[in-house]
């Protein structure tokens, strides 16, 4: 149903009565039709759209399914069919003016153009704000996504399938079956509320029949079993900067809900979370490398050459006499932080002994361990504990 039709009176437009037969109202439209057809009169801009509105009144008149959706609806309007405030099942007075019924129309519909199953959607969804012709922001949105370390590292566009609720696609929202529509709930009056009373008070509660809706369904929708309620859903192109950080919350500007009659969308807010890499790791924006090294290696110096973490290797200096656990950095391989400056990559040589050896291996080793017998790597160890202890 288009959102201007009830603003016009169809019956009023062809001259019948509300009860008129279809032979009526066809007679009439043909008399109508052929006085104002653009043929007959030609320039005449007034027969053109008194022509249109002929033909509107009867395209929906003559459709027994359109007409009896009309009426309806036509009928929840003029006995002031939507209260103050029982629509968002917030309840509470407010609403549409409080029980003054001058309704304009088009601030019911706001901009949708979908027709009465919108509308009635709409109001389900807006809480008690019906009133309001402001431009509404939309909904922020939060949504969780785990990258891989090197996408982490780089950045990445990556679509994200996005739910929201919206009004149930299959009856627009009314919760009604596909060709009903709801109507005022006999209980509250349409009101969405009844009042009991206690020790002289009364209360006023959500109408138990229609759960503070004002609207009876009498035959639900199968798909949203009568709520109303469906979801959309949507894919948004999500642009995570390089360098992101397990566990950050990134704000994508305007990539939330669509906003309501002009209004800016929300935002959507996505939380990260970044795999593990087989070998490198992340300390701020620097990457973090365990590099095994011999002993030989430690104790006579050597250059090993590590991966850094966009493919390329470097060759590091190792100096004789290094120790296991040092840490050696590679300027400007880390990942690139917010001030656009370079992280760095940090290497930590690790002392690999050596698990298994051949006779040789060992006789050589033992040599060396006759050599260096006479020192104690130790001492230093048993002086303090005695000092502590004395
Ligand atoms: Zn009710
Ligand atoms: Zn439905």
């Amino acid at each position: 149903m288009n959102k201007d039709w009830l603003e016009k009176d169809f019956y009023a437009t062809l001259g019948v009565s509300k009860d008129a037969s279809a032979d009526e109202l066809k007679k009439k439209y043909r008399t109508l039709a052929r006085e104002n057809h653009p043929d007959k009169n030609p320039g005449d801009a007034a027969a053109e759209a008194r022509f249109k509105d002929v033909s509107e009144a009867y395209d929906v008149l003559s459709d027994p399914a359109k007409r009896k959706e009309y009426d309806e609806a036509r009928a929840l309007f003029a006995g002031g069919g939507f209260p103050g405030g029982g629509f968002g099942g917030a309840g509470g007075p407010g609403g549409f003016g409080g029980g003054q019924y001058n309704v304009n129309v088009e601030d019911l519909f706001g901009d949708s153009s979908g027709g009465f199953g919108d509308f009635l959607g709409g109001l389900f969804n807006r809480g008690s704000g019906g009133r309001s012709r402001q431009p509404r922001r939309g909904q922020d949105l939060e949504s969780e996504l785990t990258l891989s370390f090197d996408d982490a590292l780089d950045g990445v566009t990556v679509p994200l399938r996005l739910s929201s609720d919206a009004p149930c696609s299959v009856c627009n929202g009314t919760g009604a079956k596909a060709g009903t529509v709801p109507r005022v709930c006999p209980t509250c009056d349409g009101t969405g509320q009844t009042s009991r009373n206690a020790g002289g008070f009364a209360f006023a509660e959500p109408c138990p029949s229609c759960r503070g809706r004002g609207l009876f369904v009498d035959d639900p929708c199968t798909s949203c079993r009568g709520s109303g309620r469906g979801v959309s859903s949507r894919t948004v192109h999500a642009r995570i900067p390089e360098g992101v950080k397990d566990g950050s919350r990134i704000r994508l500007k305007g990539k939330g809900g669509p906003g309501e009659r002009g209004g800016p969308a929300g935002d959507l807010f996505v939380v990260v979370h970044v795999d593990d890499h087989a070998i490198f790791g992340r300390k701020g924006n620097n990457v973090t490398l365990t590099a095994p090294i011999t002993f030989s290696e430690a104790a006579l110096g050597s250059q090993i050459t590590v991966p850094t973490p966009r493919g390329n290797s470097v060759t590091l200096k190792i100096p004789a006499g290094t120790s296991t656990g040092r840490v050696f950095r590679v300027r400007g391989k880390g990942v690139r932080g917010k001030d656009g400056k370079n992280g760095d990559l940090l290497v930590t040589v690790n002392v690999a002994v050596p698990q298994n050896m051949n006779d040789e291996q060992r006789d050589a080793l033992q040599t060396y361990a006759d050599l260096v017998a006479g020192e104690d790597p130790r001492k230093d160890l048993s002086a303090l504990a005695g000092n502590s202890n004395g």
